[in-house]
């Protein structure tokens, strides 16, 4: 049944010439996978619903009368992503379901599956948007104002797609047939590699935030413009690039420029504005905070923050518990170990909402995350369904 998931969906969205996947929230790759999931749940006799966010939920009994298990993660991914981060979430929860029902278990509470609209926040700038509406962090109208690279709207992107804009923000009712979420996740990183087990648990997420950068110049002709006479961004832009690295080095977190936007953009013309985005992490919330400002005073830009999301510690007791549970079913010889990630995800969302939620691990070889080289032993996923489904049969008892 896995490889049979995996078959289906391993070309939608992917790009012929790299092999990378393009699947912006609400492209026609997203609407097709979406599509796949409701097909899945259907197959499988579960019930699915969207909600106001556009997250979709696959439930086995009704979570209205009281709180269920929930597992899953998301479908849509970075510009030239891998295949795992995300549907690997998806593809292993039917999987585990799957198991136990071949198993003959009954859930003793209703047990679902997420999967939850624009993680990755590649259209609109904003990662975890469907957790955040659904919590509340993100206040909708902001989300509704969010344009794309072609200058459309989120209301406007949701109304082409036959969603309504209106409904979008938090959600207490959806929120509250969560009991308890676990995320499993292919590692972005080589932790598990180093320690030598296929399967690990979160213990953290580091804080991590976007900010974008607007360094304002005077386009002008690339010719016959004076060197002594331009206002050229890209000057700032570049000091400000070898800025961060030294900032970071010296500050142990990391800080990355990976989106630019040039304008007017043309070769032959002096830039007129650099929009440039930073990606700023670390194990030290106040050392990240620190980097930013410093940077900012530095770059003379204008910044705006697009997101920021603080560290989340993971449920201790649901973590030992998660990683017992799957050291256990792998017939290993100690609990799963417990990493901290410098990926933000909607596990973590949930779990700043209130909601006791974790996380597994599957081991990456290379380490290597949105890529096309983003790679998971097809053993390893095996043992990652089985390690999930123990734990929610686990979590299903109490
Ligand atoms: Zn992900």
């Amino acid at each position: 049944m896995f490889d049979e998931m995996w078959g289906a969906i391993e070309r939608l969205g992917r790009d012929g010439r790299t092999g990378g996947y393009l699947r912006d929230a609400w492209s026609s790759a997203d609407l097709e996978l979406r599509e796949w999931f409701r097909q899945e749940a259907a197959r499988r006799g579960l019930d699915v619903r969207e909600d106001r966010n556009g997250n979709l939920w696959a439930w086995w009994g009704d979570p209205s009368g009281r709180p269920g298990v929930v597992t899953g993660s998301h479908l849509d991914s970075v510009r030239q992503g891998g295949a795992f981060d995300g549907p690997l979430g998806i593809v292993s929860a039917f999987a585990a379901l799957d198991v136990l029902a071949a198993r003959g278990f009954e859930p003793g509470r209703p047990l679902g599956i997420a999967c939850f609209t624009d993680e990755e926040g590649a259209r609109f700038g904003v990662p975890c948007m469907g957790s955040r509406l659904l919590t509340g962090v993100l206040d909708p109208d902001r989300a509704r104002g969010l344009t794309d690279d072609e200058g459309d709207s989120m209301a406007e992107v949701l109304r082409r797609a036959g969603r309504d804009p209106a409904v979008l923000g938090r959600d207490p009712e959806t929120l509250g047939h969560v009991g308890v979420f676990v995320e499993l996740h292919v590692e972005q990183g080589r932790e598990l590699v180093h320690t030598g087990d296929p399967v690990g648990v979160a213990s953290a997420i580091w804080p991590h935030g976007r900010w974008r950068f607007d360094f304002h110049g005077q386009a002008n002709h690339a010719g016959t413009t004076r060197l002594a006479d331009r206002d050229d961004p890209t000057l700032p832009f570049a000091r400000t690039v070898l800025h961060a690295r030294e900032l970071a080095e010296r500050a142990g977190v990391v800080a990355t420029f990976g989106k630019l936007r040039v304008s007017p953009g043309n070769a032959n013309a002096v830039p007129g504005l650099v929009s440039a985005w930073l990606d700023a992490r670390g194990g030290d919330e106040g050392a990240v905070r620190a980097l930013v400002a410093e940077l900012t005073a530095f770059s003379g830009a204008e910044v705006s923050t697009e997101s920021w999301t603080p560290v989340v510690d993971f449920d201790a007791v649901l973590r030992d518990r998660l990683a017992a549970v799957a050291g256990a079913a792998l017939a290993r010889p100690a609990a799963a170990p417990a990493l901290p990630t410098g990926a933000g995800h909607d596990a973590g969302i949930l779990a700043a909402a209130g909601v006791p939620s974790a996380m597994v691990f599957v081991r990456n070889p290379t380490g290597i995350s949105h890529s096309p080289e983003e790679h998971a032993e097809e053993s390893d996923c095996r043992l990652g369904v089985t390690a999930l489904a123990a734990v929610l049969e686990d979590l299903c008892r109490s």
